[in-house]
């Protein structure tokens, strides 16, 4: 008998036949005599919709935290119960469990909150008794009993997370692509599954645009070793297995191109070249909760040099409001922005091994007259940032180029 945590992610449960197909693949398992946890996220398009009502509501400002995060909580209520009731009707026993309910305790970072500690004493002993438990992804509870959410993305955490803490045999993610692509496949129509990605790689991409699944649930079941499979619910095929570096047989030298538009950028012309200036410019950004994520410097003749930053999208106003204050303290020429920006990136361990992948990108980038506006790299990824209306044009060429065409790493 294994233990096996399943999520179903918003195209999965989307509508009622949907769910009935969600039901009949979990009774089946529950058949064959495993216990099962099933963490569903809310019907497709229910969150958005929340989020759109609590704005409309509140007009120009920004939705109450806690509030928001009532509401947003809702959706996966509803697909937690209409689930519970479908097992059921299979004649198989199942229950439903808020986050509240299953012990998913998280600290107060209402719309970003991070899990504490899971009380798994409750799904235990239900687990116990034979029944399937269904679980609310995406949701939590404080100390002081607020309900929580994890982040947009956030069901594949509660997923993972519970699957570390029961110590499950596997958790597989289930969602409306066969697993993890070397590109969404949604750009890139030559994009191909791979049957193995190590965690390394997958928190890249990840953090790096590919929405297939959230970065902390990478994060958690690199640290508890989870064994982790996304693969379709609509299809009973082998996905993608996330694995350690090692378990990975086809070493690729780029595994993965994704890009990402949630960003924004902002420059400081002209800033004195002097010691401290950089903690003058970062030290409010920071108090204000935005985190900056590149940061380039160019410097002048004139001992001045600009400085360029990208941050959040959504943070993007408060970002520049406080730039512009620097700005005028320290006598820049002038700041600027902009928010119609792309960050475009490869990914692949065999970069480590590998010379002149940066080169191709840039010659690649430039064939298709397609302007690098900052770059960042690290061991085993490159990033771009380029104006947003490009990013697909760059994700499709860059794949055809150093996905497509290239050769595995020595040593695969
Ligand atoms: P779910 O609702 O099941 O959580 P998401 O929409 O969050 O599903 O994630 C699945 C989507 O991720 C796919 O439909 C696909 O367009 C997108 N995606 C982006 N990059 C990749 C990639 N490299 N491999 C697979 N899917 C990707
Ligand atoms: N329903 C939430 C969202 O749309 C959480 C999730 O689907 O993972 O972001
Ligand atoms: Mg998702």
């Amino acid at each position: 008998m294994s233990l096996i945590v399943q999520k179903y992610g918003g195209t999965s449960v989307a509508d009622v036949d949907r769910i009935r197909n969600v039901a009949a693949r979990v009774a089946e398992i529950q058949k064959q005599g495993h216990q099962v946890v099933v963490c569903v996220s809310a019907m497709s398009g229910e969150t958005n919709k929340l989020d759109a009502l609590a704005r409309e509501i509140s007009g120009n400002a920004e939705p109450n935290p806690r509030e928001f995060d009532a509401l947003l909580s809702t959706g996966e209520q509803k697909t937690i119960a209409l689930l519970a009731m479908a097992i059921q009707a299979l004649g198989v026993p199942a229950r439903s469990f808020t986050g509240g309910q299953m012990g998913m305790e998280t600290d107060s970072s209402h719309t970003r909150a991070r899990i504490q500690r899971i009380q798994t004493d409750r799904l235990r002993a239900h687990l116990d008794e034979g029944a399937v438990c269904v679980i609310a992804g995406f949701q939590g509870v404080d100390s002081g009993g607020n309900i929580t959410t994890l982040g947009r993305g956030g069901s594949d955490t509660s997923a993972v997370a519970v699957a570390a803490a029961l110590g499950a045999d596997v958790c597989e993610i289930y969602t409306d692509v066969d697993g993890v692509y070397t590109a969404d496949p949604r750009v890139a129509e030559n994009a191909r599954k791979l049957s193995k990605i190590s965690f390394e790689e997958m928190l890249e991409l990840a953090s790096l645009g590919a929405k297939v699944l959230q970065t902390r649930s990478v994060k958690f079941a690199m640290r508890y070793a989870v064994p982790l499979h996304v693969r379709s619910s609509f299809k009973s095929d082998d996905g993608t297995w996330i694995v350690p570096e090692e378990d990975v047989m086809e070493r690729l030298v780029v595994s993965g191109v994704t890009s990402n538009v949630n960003e924004a950028k902002i420059r400081l012309r002209n800033v004195p070249d002097q010691p401290g200036i950089a903690v003058r410019v970062f030290t409010p950004l920071g108090e204000a909760g935005i985190v900056v994520d590149m940061i380039v410097q160019n410097f002048a003749n004139d001992g001045t040099t600009d400085m360029t930053f990208t941050v959040p999208r959504a943070d993007y106003a408060r970002a520049l409001a406080i730039a512009q204050q620097v700005g005028e303290a320290l006598n820049c020429a002038a700041v600027e922005g902009d928010d119609q920006i792309a960050k475009v990136s490869i990914v692949g361990l065999g970069m480590k091994d590998h010379a002149g992948v940066a080169t191709r990108m840039f010659d690649v980038l430039a064939t298709e007259n397609i302007n690098i506006q900052m770059i960042s790299t690290s061991e085993i990824k490159i990033s771009v940032v380029i104006e947003e209306e490009r990013a697909e044009v760059a994700v499709r060429a860059l794949h055809a180029a150093l996905v497509d065409e290239a050769p595995a790493s020595p040593g695969a």
